[in-house]
């Protein structure tokens, strides 16, 4: 069955045939973005059956995506009628943030890597929903590293879905795929955009009554300079990087300090995250007598460390003399052991921030 336009315009609304079935499976990539949501529109509005696939991981600035009813997965369900899944990216991703066989973008974000990777989690995942293909809402030349020709190409071989991933917002200027050429997708009915404008997306959501107004949300760490600084080294000094402790990067000003780190709490809520994230070897230090951060040492926890600790906790605690005191131990209800220190200065610590 085909989807009524004119039915739809007179409701005012989007509205899709009731007969599920018999219809193709697409299983697409949903960022939560625009481009994936017009990707499923387009493919909705030929009568293809569409699961969303949503990855998550440590790296993910997408809380707003999922809060904000104009911008995010909130539209995928109330106005497509799409069922999204969640996977979360797993600690193998951090081998390609480490070494990344197609480099970085502009700082730490394997995208060519990143794209292979999930996509060869979503083919096995679309083997298990019996999806008949897998289509993303990537867009030529959008990206000048990750999304021109050459990479797209790329990312389809090495995921092994050569001539099998659709990417409905560009198809017009692709080969065809499989799918296209079996007739399981109607080429006629795709789009040929092209770029970074967002124009001819909008106005097919505005059209459609999806959003009037598309404000980009979400967005990935690894692109951070900041945050960036912070993974290459725990990815240095860390043997087996774990997702779980990526966490720790996201709170507090970092410090390496002869092998060790030194993480000190902001405000109160990243005191209490740190708290929360901490191993049962790492070391809290709080200052006495004075308001102050939380500080964290992870690592080999020597006595220069402690010192070191002592004087950044002071130094971002509101101690107003130079000298003053700081308490520590792995228990925090029981921090047992303390040292008279001085606050550090900032020529003595910039050297150790990170
Ligand atoms: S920006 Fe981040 S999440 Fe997006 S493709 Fe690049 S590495 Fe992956």
């Amino acid at each position: 069955m085909d989807y009524d336009f004119k039915k739809a315009i007179n409701s005012g609304g989007i509205i899709f045939t009731e007969d599920t079935n018999n219809k193709p499976i697409g299983l697409g990539l949903i960022s939560g973005g625009l481009d994936s949501l017009i990707a499923c529109l387009v493919l909705k509005l030929q009568n293809i059956e569409v699961v969303g696939l949503n990855f998550k991981s440590p790296f993910c600035i997408c809380e707003k995506a999922y809060k904000n009813a104009e911008c995010g997965l909130n539209l995928f369900y109330d106005k497509l009628g799409i069922k999204t899944h969640f996977l979360q990216k797993e600690d193998d991703y951090l081998d390609i943030v480490k070494n990344p066989k197609f480099g970085y973008g502009k700082n730490l974000n394997p995208c060519i890597d990143c794209r292979i990777y999930i996509l060869k989690k979503a083919k096995k995942f679309a083997n298990q929903i019996k999806a008949d293909f897998i289509f993303t809402g990537e867009v030529l030349d959008q990206r000048p590293k990750s999304q021109n020709l050459k990479a797209l190409k790329i990312i389809e071989k090495e995921s092994d879905l050569k001539g099998k991933l659709l990417r409905p917002l560009s198809a017009l200027l692709l080969e065809p795929t499989t799918l296209e050429e079996n007739g399981l997708i109607d080429r006629t009915k795709l789009l040929g955009i092209k770029g970074r404008s967002r124009k001819k997306q909008l106005e097919l959501a505005r059209s459609h009554e999806l959003l009037n107004e598309y404000n980009a949300c979400g967005g990935c760490l690894l692109t951070e300079k900041e945050f960036a600084n912070r993974m290459r080294d725990y990815l240095k000094f860390s043997e087996h990087p774990t997702m779980e402790e990526v966490n720790f990067l996201k709170f507090g000003r970092h410090f390496r300090f002869n092998g060790a780190k030194i993480i000190v709490g902001r405000n109160e809520l990243e005191n209490n995250s740190l708290l929360y994230l901490k191993g049962p070897d790492d070391v809290i230090m709080e200052a006495l007598y004075v308001k102050g951060p939380l500080t964290l040492i992870q690592g080999k926890i020597e006595e220069e460390v402690i010192k070191f600790a002592g004087k950044l906790t002071l130094r971002y605690s509101d101690l107003l003399e130079s000298l003053g005191k700081v308490r520590y131990g792995k228990d925090f209800n029981e921090l047992s052991k303390s040292i008279i220190i001085e606050k550090a200065t900032q020529e003595e610590l910039i050297p150790y921030l990170l």
